[in-house]
């Protein structure tokens, strides 16, 4: 019986994929993708039959059971099938439904981490998410309930909204109920990680104008502490005492 392995492809560019995902790629004999991942992945395992499994947004797509039950099926024909993913997929991946289904089926699972599209948002638009002082704790928050309904919160110094793309105007309401201020720094990515990532900065009084910027692109939302530009005119100090000491580092693991 086949091993199942499921491979976080990263946000974007193919070259975002980690090098042991990489590496299983290329020896998997059944591939099931979704619609986000990118088709030059496809150059890592040539052979291997390719199986779209893509749901994206309100579209028409294969539904969680039938991807199970796909999953399933190639795992007991296969010798290794890999469960491409796009970001990572223990973030907004459904991860727990497919899990459950192998185990159900005794097929032996591992899993294996790819780049979410909150850090890679974080790196196009050079927003740390942690800040020393001002942002000791980061939220990754779905905008969408399963019902549809939009939802907004304040937990975490900077929070990163998944699939809030379409209703920015709305998500900046339910973010104002929740109570975070209307000057509050917002920072949008679309396509993070690809070449034509697109990054637009907002507070929340004007969220709602990234909404034609970024339409019909997969986009994230960071509020709060990580969506401040980092003040320029502040310059590394390569040669600092701190940094030869290792005191910068120790700082840094200690907000
Ligand atoms: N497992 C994925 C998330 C899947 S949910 C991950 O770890 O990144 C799908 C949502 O992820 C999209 O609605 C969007 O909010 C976000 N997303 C995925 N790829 C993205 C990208 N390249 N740029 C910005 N947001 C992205």
């Amino acid at each position: 019986m086949a091993r199942v392995v499921f491979v976080g492809a990263g946000p974007g560019a193919a070259d975002l994929i980690t090098v042991r995902g990489a590496r299983l790629l290329a020896q998997a004999d059944v591939v099931l993708f979704d619609a986000l991942t990118d088709p030059a992945l496809r150059e890592l395992a040539p052979h291997a039959t390719w199986v779209n499994v893509g749901k994206r947004g309100f579209a028409r797509s294969t539904g969680q059971a039938t991807i199970n039950a796909l999953l399933v099926r190639h795992a007991l024909q296969a010798r290794l099938v890999v469960r491409l993913k796009g970001g990572d997929p223990s973030v907004f991946g459904r991860l727990e439904e497919e899990l459950d289904a192998l185990a159900r089926a005794g097929v032996a699972c591992e899993v294996v981490p790819g780049v979410t599209a909150a850090l890679a948002a974080a790196a196009d638009a050079r927003r740390p998410l942690t800040r020393r002082g001002a942002g000791r704790s980061v939220g990754l928050t779905t905008a969408m309930t399963r019902e549809g309904a939009l939802r907004g919160g304040h937990c975490a110094d900077s929070e990163v909204f998944y699939m809030a793309g379409r209703q920015l105007a709305a998500l900046a309401r339910r973010l104002r109920e929740a109570g975070w201020a209307q000057d509050t720094p917002v920072s949008v990515v679309s396509r993070a990680g690809w070449p034509d990532a697109l990054h637009s900065d907002h507070t929340l009084a004007s969220l709602g104008q990234a909404t034609v910027l970024h339409a019909g692109r997969p986009t994230v939302v960071t509020v709060g502490a990580g969506a401040a530009p980092v003040a320029s005119g502040v310059k590394p100090r390569p040669e600092s005492p701190a940094l030869e000491t290792g005191q910068e580092q120790e700082e840094t693991l200690r907000p």
